[in-house]
């Protein structure tokens, strides 16, 4: 018979159902934007204990190498003295579980003979009713979530048994997440460790095989101009490929640069002129080498920017150290930096090889070079104007090049922003 004593209970037990299952709506929501590992399985069994008005609830995970159950965290108790107990899968209720896949409700424990005691007795826990639930990502169960001894009525029930499980699906799959995002940070952090040993190693190789490059390339000098007939085209054929491998080593230690952009920049006032006859004398050797003249046109008034000089001369020498060797024998270079509106202009001006239209911008990218490298002659790594170009944008400025076409010289144009006293 059902009478207003009843139908009161059945509404207060209705109200209570709705508002477990508004808890677990709240759940859900932690649990998908939390990827901290061990928050995430703290806050799974707190959640987990409180709405199923549990004393205890623990979260356990399958280890695969050792098949067996490892405990991760339980609400009350050591987790660390939990965590060194193997639990086992033939006899033990969460192996059970885990084995067949399925919830299992066990309101009197120490009748059960499955139940594992060992770890009741290493935390001095007493259970009495367990409710444990599979966590599962699709057909794969990851690991067990178990509620110890109901506070209110007369034990777990069914319902409890399904919000559980809800529960344990969202736990399951955020743990994976948050495993994945450890593991991938790990591998991110191993590869940056490899990175920054590969550049080290690049940066310390190229810097060790300066010193004796600058000694074959002296000697070679030296032997050029004393050497006569046969032993004057070997000297010269020695000397051609250790200016080739200067390049190279040069392109190495500038490798660095590449990343410009996530370099810190280092702004002083720099006299643009000043800039320019340094970086001339950086490449005279190598003018001088192939009879070429490299002029420098005066600039009054000076011209001052902010800018990280450093960088500003690692990319302005690229340009000349190109104009250079795509220039002939006997050709000429032309350095000036003048004024145009708010900006400098710093131009390095050739009487080379020039470059076709369909090349003017393509150049500019890294590893980007106009000729096959198998049969090229002044071969770098392609990496000289990509870094200036990076340099120009981390500076605030630009680059670009300029040809009436092939055989007709080339002129590259580095603007940069002045600042309001120059
Ligand atoms: P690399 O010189 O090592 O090949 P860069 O990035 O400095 O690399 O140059 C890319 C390409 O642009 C070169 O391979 C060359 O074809 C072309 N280039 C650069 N500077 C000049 C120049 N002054 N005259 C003609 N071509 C040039």
């Amino acid at each position: 018979m059902t009478g207003p004593n009843s139908y009161d209970a059945e509404r207060a037990d209705l109200k209570a159902q709705i508002n477990v299952l508004a808890r677990l709506v709240d759940i859900s929501v932690t649990l998908s934007s939390t990827l901290d590992f061990q928050r995430l399985i703290n806050y799974i069994i707190t959640a987990a204990a409180e709405l199923l008005e549990a004393e205890v609830a623990s979260l356990l995970l399958y280890d695969d190498k050792q098949n067996e159950l490892r405990f991760f965290a339980a609400t009350g108790g050591d987790p660390s003295e939990l965590a060194k107990i193997p639990v086992p899968l033939n006899a033990s209720i969460a192996g059970t579980i885990f084995r067949e896949n399925r919830a299992i409700i066990i309101n009197d424990v120490s009748k059960d003979s499955r139940h594992f005691r060992k770890v009741g007795e290493k935390v001095n826990f007493h259970s009495k009713m367990l409710l444990g639930v599979p966590m599962r990502i699709k057909d794969r169960v990851t690991g067990v979530l178990e509620a110890l001894n109901k506070k209110t009525g007369s034990g777990f029930t069914e319902f409890d048994a399904r919000i559980f499980s809800i529960i344990a699906s969202q736990a399951a799959v955020a743990i994976e997440n948050a495993r994945l995002v450890t593991a991938l940070q790990e591998a991110y952090a191993d590869l940056g460790k490899l990175d920054k040993m590969k550049s080290d190693f690049i940066a310390i190789a190229s810097h060790e095989l300066r010193t004796p490059l600058g000694v074959i390339l002296g000697y070679a000098t030296f032997l050029r101009e004393d050497a006569k007939g046969e032993t004057g085209q070997y000297a010269q054929a020695v000397f051609d490929s250790a200016v080739h491998m200067r390049k190279l080593v040069e392109d190495m230690t500038n490798l660095r640069f590449m990343e410009v952009g996530q370099m810190p920049v280092q702004r002083e006032a720099v006299n643009l002129h000043e800039l320019l006859a340094e970086a001339r004398q950086d490449t005279l050797v190598l003018a001088e080498a192939k009879g070429q003249k490299i002029l420098l046109l005066p600039c009054d008034p000076p011209l001052v920017a902010q800018a990280d000089r450093a960088k500003l001369i690692v990319a302005v020498s690229n340009l000349i150290n190109n104009a250079i060797r795509y220039t002939p024998d006997g050709g000429a270079v032309e350095l000036s930096v003048y004024r145009k509106d708010d900006e400098a202009w710093l131009q390095v001006k050739d009487n080379g090889r020039g470059i076709s239209p369909r090349n003017l911008e393509s150049i500019f990218d890294g590893f980007y070079q106009v000729e096959d490298h198998m049969t090229r002659k002044s071969g770098g790594l392609g990496i000289g104007l990509s870094i200036v170009r990076n340099t120009m944008k981390l500076l605030g400025g630009r680059v670009w090049a300029e040809s009436p076409g092939e055989g007709r010289g080339s002129t590259f144009i580095c603007a940069l922003p002045l600042t309001a006293k120059s």
